[in-house]
């Protein structure tokens, strides 16, 4: 019996040992930390051997093939081990996908990945389709299809998910945007980075679709280097050579054999040039599946986004409070800044992931009336920013930051929290960052 390995028991660790048992392989789980009790208890209801807070190599190395949690870098001791015995070693979805005849619409890029894959996930469930939500959120796409497979899944692949695909073949493929990111884990090499996100469309043959922004240079010039196979859609700002773009004023989509759909800006619930692009990837997903336009435009224009991207919070003495926790990197607090329309006090800052902050230059002199700085170490931030004429308050906590801000702000004005970075230095995660910055600004 072929003998399957699990490193990694969360979510998607676990939901690949759940269908590894059911299709009937002998399956084991190894965790180098503590499982989480709900994770426990599941393996345990599927009498899945584990064990956790250690690896017993002599029970890995012998699998006949290992399904890595994408949190696992690939320099940890026990991949080098099996990297070095030849042990193939792939991701949860690329097992999951074996296991399915499902079709599979595919999100990818540095932003936008969770916007885009929810508001699909939201077109295609209005439309009434038997469809999961899989990837970086939702359950697991293995334990679905171990448990309540469906005809669909809209899926967010991470670059990390990418790393270990290999005959996965996505139906429809959204490549949102290429920007630096993550470059810890891929050697510091930009273009290591790219190559896994161009992964997406690996597989892909005319019968499939490539749906991505046109104006991303990176983008572009892989494509005129790889010449992926698959049936390009590209969307952009301008009717040349793209199939839906936006003006500013009006999403069009214009794909041949397909009714047009042509949408006002201002009608669209997400605001923000970057959730143009976004509705625009997913107006072309959902026509290429033959939704209506009627139930296309029905969710465009009433999709309640997802939290901490651009959430409204809450308006206190005239200001404006919107959480944007979720822009860990300098490009997406660009779009957050892009899209303020009444003078912004920005609170930034954080674990500094190589930021270089001059992408914001121009935003920042621009919409910006006061930065409050956030994080265990601001000196970054003052060396770039202190120049620039503004009042900069220092704060290395969120109560001191939310107060700061409120005592720039004056009535009229908006506070935007998107901070350029991790969270890991004074909140355990992007979400609790915005759950309590959400909390402080309650209490004002
Ligand atoms: P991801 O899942 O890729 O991290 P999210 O949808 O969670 O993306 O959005 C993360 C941040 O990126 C948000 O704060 C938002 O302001 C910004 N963003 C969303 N869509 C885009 C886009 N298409 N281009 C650039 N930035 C974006």
């Amino acid at each position: 019996m072929s003998r399957i390995v699990i490193l990694g028991a969360a979510e998607s660790g676990v939901g690949a040992a759940v269908l590894a048992k059911v299709k009937g392989y002998d399956v084991f789980v190894s965790d180098s930390g503590i499982i989480r009790q709900d994770y426990a208890d599941l393996l345990r209801q599927y009498d899945i051997v584990f064990e956790q807070n250690h690896h017993t190599e002599s029970l890995i190395l012998n699998a006949t093939e290992v399904v890595k949690s994408p949190g696992i870098p690939k320099d940890a001791p026990i991949i080098q081990a099996l990297i070095a015995r030849h042990i193939p070693i792939i991701s949860e979805i690329e097992f999951a996908s074996r296991h399915t005849s499902a079709k599979m619409i595919c999100i990818t890029g540095s932003n936008g990945k969770t916007t885009t894959t929810s508001l699909i996930f939201d077109i295609l469930s209005r439309a009434g389709l038997d469809v999961g939500l899989a990837g970086n959120i939702g359950n697991s796409l293995a334990l679905q299809v171990a448990q309540n497979d469906h005809a669909y899944y809209v899926i967010e692949l991470s670059s990390f998910q990418l790393d270990n695909m290999y005959d996965f073949k996505a139906d429809i493929a959204v490549l949102l945007n290429i920007t630096p990111d993550h470059l810890d884990r891929y050697d510091y090499c930009f273009q290591n980075y790219i190559d896994a996100k161009m992964r997406i469309t690996r597989n892909q043959t005319p019968a499939e679709a490539f749906i991505y922004w046109s104006e991303d240079e990176v983008i572009t010039r892989e494509i005129e280097r790889l010449q992926p196979k698959a049936t390009l859609y590209p969307f952009g700002s301008s009717a040349t050579h793209n199939v839906a773009y936006t003006d500013g004023v009006n999403l069009v989509v214009n794909i041949p054999e397909h009714p047009a759909l042509s949408i006002g800006t201002d009608e669209l619930s997400l605001r923000g040039k970057h959730n143009q692009y976004n509705s625009l990837a997913a107006s072309i997903a959902a026509q290429l599946l033959n939704i209506s336009n009627l139930t296309i435009r029905e969710a465009l224009t009433s999709f309640k986004g997802v939290e901490h991207r651009l959430e409204y919070v809450a308006t206190i003495g005239g200001v404006k409070f919107i959480n944007d926790s979720k822009a860990t990197n300098v490009n997406s607090c660009w779009y957050a800044l892009e899209s303020m329309t009444t003078p912004t006090v920005l609170i930034l800052g954080g674990k500094d992931k190589g930021n270089d902050y001059s992408e914001i230059d121009q935003l920042v002199r621009s919409k910006c009336k006061a930065l409050v700085f956030m994080g265990l170490h601001n000196e970054k931030l003052h060396e770039h920013f202190d120049t620039f004429g503004l009042p900069i308050f220092d704060t290395d906590n969120l109560p001191d930051a939310v107060n700061a801000a409120y005592s720039a702000a004056t009535d009229g004005d908006t506070v935007l929290l998107s901070p350029c970075c991790a969270s890991f230095d004074l909140f355990r995660s992007y979400e609790d960052r915005g759950k309590q910055f959400k909390q402080q600004v309650r209490q004002l």
